[in-house]
């Protein structure tokens, strides 16, 4: 099975790392360095960015994760994990940084200006067997993204329709959503699938 770590700095790591032992991963939780250096790819998990951020700095993480990144390890980030892979974020706290990825802008708790939390059907392409149920929690949604980012999933009813809530470029995949806190283990078998075809 292929090796897949979630970054355990904070966030909610424990549902990730059942999403994928449930989707056929051997998971670890990622912490120190050798930890990172034994994964073949890494969920960052919905949380709070800033604090993410900052715990990245003090484990001395962010060089390594952006050193794997670069060699080309799958990453997946949901909710504060997709504003970690954004090359740009509007509405952050002014020192905090995301990790070498994703050719994208996002807006930090863009949605939780109207509904802090809500639900919607996304279909995300690339995945069989109708829309997930997403669940957003003062979550980020994309402004912007580069010519090599395919757009995987947007909001499609409500006052959020038309919103970017899922992409992915190369190896790196991000959801505004939390298909971790559903039953769902869709997205999660997908990404299971990509650290296979990478490895
Ligand atoms: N608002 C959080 C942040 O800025 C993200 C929320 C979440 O992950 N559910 O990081």
């Amino acid at each position: 099975a292929p090796v897949i770590g979630v970054l355990a700095l904070q966030g909610d790591v424990r549902e990730h790392a059942a999403a994928l032992a449930a989707a056929g991963a051997d998971v670890r939780p990622v912490r120190r360095r050798e930890e990172l250096d034994a994964v073949d790819g890494l969920v960052i998990p919905g949380g709070e960015s800033t604090t993410i951020s900052k715990l990245a700095d003090i484990f001395e993480l962010r060089e390594p994760i952006d050193k794997r990144i670069a060699g080309g390890m799958p990453v997946y980030g949901s909710c504060a994990g997709m504003i970690m892979l954004a090359g740009e974020v509007l509405d952050g706290r002014p020192d905090q940084r995301g990790f070498a990825g994703i050719d994208m802008t996002v807006r930090r708790n863009a949605f939780g200006r109207q509904v802090d939390s809500f639900e919607a059907p996304v279909d995300v392409t690339g995945v069989d067997g109708g829309p997930f149920h997403a669940v957003f929690i003062r979550a980020p949604w994309v402004e912007r993204v580069g010519a090599g980012v395919e757009v995987l999933g947007t909001v499609t009813e409500g006052p959020a329709a038309g919103r970017i809530v899922a992409v992915r470029q190369g190896n790196l995949l991000a959801t505004s959503f939390h298909p971790e806190l559903t039953g769902d283990r869709r997205l999660h078998a997908y990404f299971v699938n990509l650290v296979r075809g990478v490895r």
